[in-house]
């Protein structure tokens, strides 16, 4: 432990606050830079001017959209976020041009505004392959570190809370704040991603000691790195007679995680969460890698702060659990989350407990709230609820012109593609291992149909959780998971918003419903089967009143009320419904094979002498993908 103490202290991070993020350790980054330019982009802006701006071909632009969850045409708006995210992907540095109005609080304003920057508590979260004990750690550090007079009044839970470091072994330390959050992992990762926000700035990397390095734990190396988010491994289980700590560290150090007593830089603590052995340590290292990170925010502007859970809460209405990351949270504040907007009525810290403010790095029950925001949007308190309103207004207008361009598209592409009328299906898988996603995804990317397209908008391993829900409401997809669970708060969105939520232990019946749901979404086959077939011999009547031809049947029969299509020289020009039949001036109902009878059809129904007439009758059949 000592030892491991002095590596980190000793270890150069580079210096940072928490706005601009840029870890100075070995990242085997995933994104190719493909350019390296700076645009200036307006609030808002279309696509095909922000590929013309950055150089880039539209259709780059539009499948790095796509990977985001979000279908764009061309001529679709994408706003300043999302520029500057998949602006990163595609090595496009994108910032802001000078405004006129400048109404609206600006992100990037409210942090120029915080220049007085002090230390604020790291945010944490654990991480880690099922059952490796995850949910065990967080309540074992909840347990031992909140007080009891704290957690009594806790009465849900609730996805953040802090705990405070008491008799450290460096008295730096002690008494400072480390903040969890109990967030599925994947969705802390997507959040940054899709809104550049800080949902994490360490993570816990959790191996069962018994069990080794299994598919999620490769997941979270991945995806940590990818995301230039430090690493601390937390060996857990090692009260467990068949815990094998060196093989742990073996196959971690295949994935470039080498413990520091291995001559490595990667900081490992050996936990149980059921004894509580080595937790204050994993505690202590935390808060010096914290340290080392310098992580900073203001404490005298108004709050940024980003949504971590949403919900609906008897009496109190939409609930947001709010991170603050910048500024100070008030009661009273008026803000905007995305779309939805209010003043904060009351604010509650994790234990339920009215408090008045919250400071950076806090979680904070929020309520006052008109509507239920979003996992991931971003809270920012303006001087009034007008600015608040206006400012949801218009993250509203951005986010419909989005869907209203991407229904279009469908009829656009149709055109374009012969008449064909081409439907996306889209969906979101989530499974239990790495292993049997890539299985369902070759599956899936195997159902094709010309006039039906499946999208997988999102793919991950883990339980179906709120961010999946809040995509697939914004991007109308289907969820499906495969040996996983659908979280408690994402079924009550589901169900709220009425999106699908299937979850399969069986592949094959995952993949024939999704055949099934794509083949509903196929106009069915029109089958026409022929009843009788003659030839025109004569025009009786063509007035605008009526029209009266005579034929004669050669086979099958003719009857009143029959479809009959007209053919000329095998092509069809005209088809009707038989008004009425007649023989011999008598009204009939049916004329066989072999006999001449009058028929009437609509005035101008265009049937000459020596036409071909075809009786058919028309029945629909389902067509399957
Ligand atoms: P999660 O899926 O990662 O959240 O894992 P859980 O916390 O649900 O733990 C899975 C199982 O491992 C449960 O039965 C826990 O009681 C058990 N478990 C968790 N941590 C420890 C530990 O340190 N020692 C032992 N012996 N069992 C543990």
């Amino acid at each position: 432990m000592i030892n491991q103490l002095q590596n980190i202290m000793a270890r150069n991070f580079k210096k940072k606050n928490h706005v601009k993020r840029d870890y100075n350790a070995p990242v085997e980054a995933e994104v190719k830079v493909l350019k390296n330019i700076t645009i200036a982009i307006p609030e808002v802006i279309t696509v095909k001017d922000f590929a013309e701006k950055a150089d880039i071909p539209v259709v780059s632009v539009i499948s790095e959209l796509m990977k985001n969850g979000m279908l764009a045409t061309i001529n679709e708006t994408i706003d300043f976020d999302t520029a500057s995210i998949i602006g990163e992907y595609l090595g496009v540095t994108v910032e802001k041009e000078a405004a006129n109005s400048s109404k609206n609080r600006k992100i990037e304003e409210i942090t120029s505004e915080c220049q007085n920057l002090l230390e604020r508590p790291p945010i944490v979260t654990i991480m880690g392959h099922v059952d490796h004990g995850k949910t065990s750690l967080l309540d074992a550090i909840r347990k031992t570190h909140v007080t009891s007079s704290e957690s009594g009044g806790i009465t849900q839970h609730i996805s953040a809370y802090q705990v405070q470091l008491k008799n450290a072994k460096r008295k730096e330390i002690e008494n400072k704040l480390i903040t969890f959050i109990d967030t599925p992992g994947h969705a802390a990762f997507s959040a940054m991603r899709e809104h550049g926000t800080v949902i994490t700035d360490i993570v816990v990397l959790i191996v069962a000691a018994n069990d080794g390095v299994m598919p999620q734990t490769k997941e979270v190396i991945e995806q940590a790195q990818q995301n230039n988010v430090p690493i601390i491994v937390a060996i857990n289980k090692v009260d467990l007679p068949d815990a094998d700590i060196i093989k742990t560290k073996q196959q971690l150090s295949e994935y470039n995680l080498v413990a520091e007593d291995w001559g490595g830089k990667t900081v490992m603590a050996e936990v149980s969460a059921k004894t509580g052995q080595g937790i204050d340590d994993l505690l202590e290292l935390i808060l010096l890698q914290a340290e080392m990170m310098e992580l900073k925010a203001n404490y005298d502007c108004k709050a940024v702060g980003v949504v971590v859970e949403s919900h609906m809460a008897k009496g109190a209405g939409s609930v947001a659990v709010v991170l603050v990351e910048n500024g100070i949270l008030r009661q009273g504040d008026p803000i905007a989350i995305g779309s939805s907007f209010g003043k904060v009525r009351v604010l509650k810290d994790y234990t339920g407990k009215t408090i008045t403010e919250a400071t950076p790095s806090t979680p904070v029950l929020v309520s006052g709230l008109k509507t239920l925001p979003e996992f991931g949007n971003k809270l920012v308190v303006y001087e009034s609820e007008k600015s608040a309103r206006e400012s949801a207004q218009q993250f509203q207008n951005i986010n419909s012109n989005l869907h209203v361009a991407t229904a279009k598209r469908i009829n656009d592409e149709s055109t374009d593609n012969e008449n064909l009328k081409v439907v996306d299906f889209n969906v979101i898988v989530k499974t239990d291992v790495k292993g049997s996603l890539e299985a369902l995804r070759k599956s899936l990317t195997d159902i094709t149909h010309p006039e039906v397209r499946l999208n997988i908008i999102s793919d991950g391993i883990g339980a179906v959780s709120e961010s999946d829900v809040i995509l697939a409401r914004a991007t109308h997809a289907k969820i499906y998971g495969f040996r996983v669970m659908v979280s408690g708060a994402a079924k009550k969105i589901a169900e709220l918003e009425k999106i699908e939520a299937k979850t399969f232990t069986v592949i094959y019946e995952l993949i024939d419903t999704v055949r099934a749901e794509m083949s509903n979404l196929l106009p069915p086959l029109i089958i026409e089967d022929e009843l009788g077939r003659g030839v025109v011999l004569a025009i009786f009547r063509d007035d605008k009143k009526g029209f009266v031809a005579g034929g004669r049947v050669e086979s099958g029969r003719i009857a009143a009320k029959d479809m009959i299509k007209v053919l000329q020289d095998d092509n069809e020009k005209y088809r009707s419904k038989i008004e009425s039949l007649r023989r011999e001036k008598s009204d009939v109902k049916e004329c066989a094979s072999g006999t001449e009878c009058g028929f009437s059809l609509p005035a101008h129904a265009k049937v000459s002498v020596g036409d071909t007439f075809v009786l058919f009758s028309v029945r629909s059949e389902k067509r399957f993908v």
